[in-house]
This record gives structure tokens, C-alpha cells and sequence, in this order.
């Protein structure tokens, strides 16, 4: 209880709550995404979507457990309910399997190789004009 209302009704509660519902489904998703990919069209066609899941499924973590501290106030940061520690794991995970950076390197270099060859097709495609 904070203010005299029980924390689960104060409307900033309700809007982390909901925050974090979006951000794991969201994560969720796309994890069931690249599963799919790497089932269906191999783990090399997939790079992209399992790049991503690499970037999304830490920071999601990070982002909920920080909103679980903040919502425990002191309580959070003590060894009392294990969220801290669950950070410091999550937080390990940004590193552990590559940093972030080097995914979304990854996922960007992708994303813009897919307009090279798009341009590289129109260009061939292209009629060719007489220059003489
Ligand atoms: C708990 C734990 C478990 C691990 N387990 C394993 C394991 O089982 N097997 C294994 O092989 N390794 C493992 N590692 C090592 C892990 O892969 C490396 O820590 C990670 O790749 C980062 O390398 P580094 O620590 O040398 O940091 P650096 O490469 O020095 O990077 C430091 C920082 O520089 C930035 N950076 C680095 N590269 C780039 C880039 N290309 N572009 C932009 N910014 C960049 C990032 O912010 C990065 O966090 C583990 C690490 C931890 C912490």
C-alpha cells in the first residue's frame, strides 16, 4: 500500500504491468517466430530472426525484472525475493552470447543486404538505353 491505495491499483502500477505484458508477449512471439524459421527453412536462413531473439529476449527480461524492483521499492535490491539477483543474470545474458551490438550489427547488415539485391535485380531488369 502506497498513498493509502493498495500499489496494484495506483494507475502507474497498471501501466507497468500492462508494459510488461506487451514486452514478454512481444518476446514470446518472436521467439516462436525464429523457432519456426530455423524448423521450416533451416538455422542459416533463420540468422536474422535468431539474431534478434538474442538482442529481444534479454532486454525484455531486463526491462520486466527492473519494473518488479522498482514496484518492490527497497525490498527489491535485497536478497529477500530474488530479483536482483534474476537481474544480474539477466543482465549477464546482453554479454554472455555476444553483446548486443554485435547482433543488431548483424540483423542491420541483413535487413540492408535485402535492398542491395532488391537494386542489384531492378538494375539488371532495367532497360538499357543507347548511349550512342
Ligand atoms: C557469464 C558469462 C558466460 C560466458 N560463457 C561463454 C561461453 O560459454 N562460451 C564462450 O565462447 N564465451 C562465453 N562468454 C564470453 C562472451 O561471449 C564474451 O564476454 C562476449 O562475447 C563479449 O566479449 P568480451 O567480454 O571480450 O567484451 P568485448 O568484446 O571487449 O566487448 C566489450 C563491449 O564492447 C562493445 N562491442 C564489442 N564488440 C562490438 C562490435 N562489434 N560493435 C559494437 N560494439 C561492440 C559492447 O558494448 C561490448 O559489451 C561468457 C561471458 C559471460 C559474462
Amino acid at each position: 500500500v502506497a498513498f493509502g491505495k493498495p500499489l496494484s491499483e495506483q494507475s502507474v502500477m497498471l501501466e507497468r504491468v500492462a508494459e510488461a505484458r506487451i514486452a514478454i508477449d512481444q518476446a514470446r512471439l518472436l521467439v516462436l517466430k525464429a523457432a519456426d524459421a530455423m524448423d521450416k527453412l533451416g538455422n542459416k536462413a533463420a540468422l536474422a530472426e535468431i539474431a534478434m531473439i538474442k538482442v529481444a529476449a534479454p532486454n525484455m527480461l531486463c526491462r520486466v525484472l527492473d519494473l518488479a524492483i522498482q514496484a518492490h521499492g527497497g525490498a527489491g535490491v535485497t536478497e529477500d525475493f530474488g530479483l536482483a539477483a534474476a537481474y544480474a543474470s539477466a543482465r549477464a545474458l546482453r554479454i554472455v552470447d555476444g553483446p548486443d551490438e554485435v547482433h543488431r550489427n548483424q540483423i542491420a547488415k541483413l535487413e540492408l543486404r535485402k535492398y542491395r539485391v532488391a537494386e542489384a535485380k531492378r538494375a539488371v531488369e532495367r532497360p538499357q538505353v543507347n548511349a550512342a
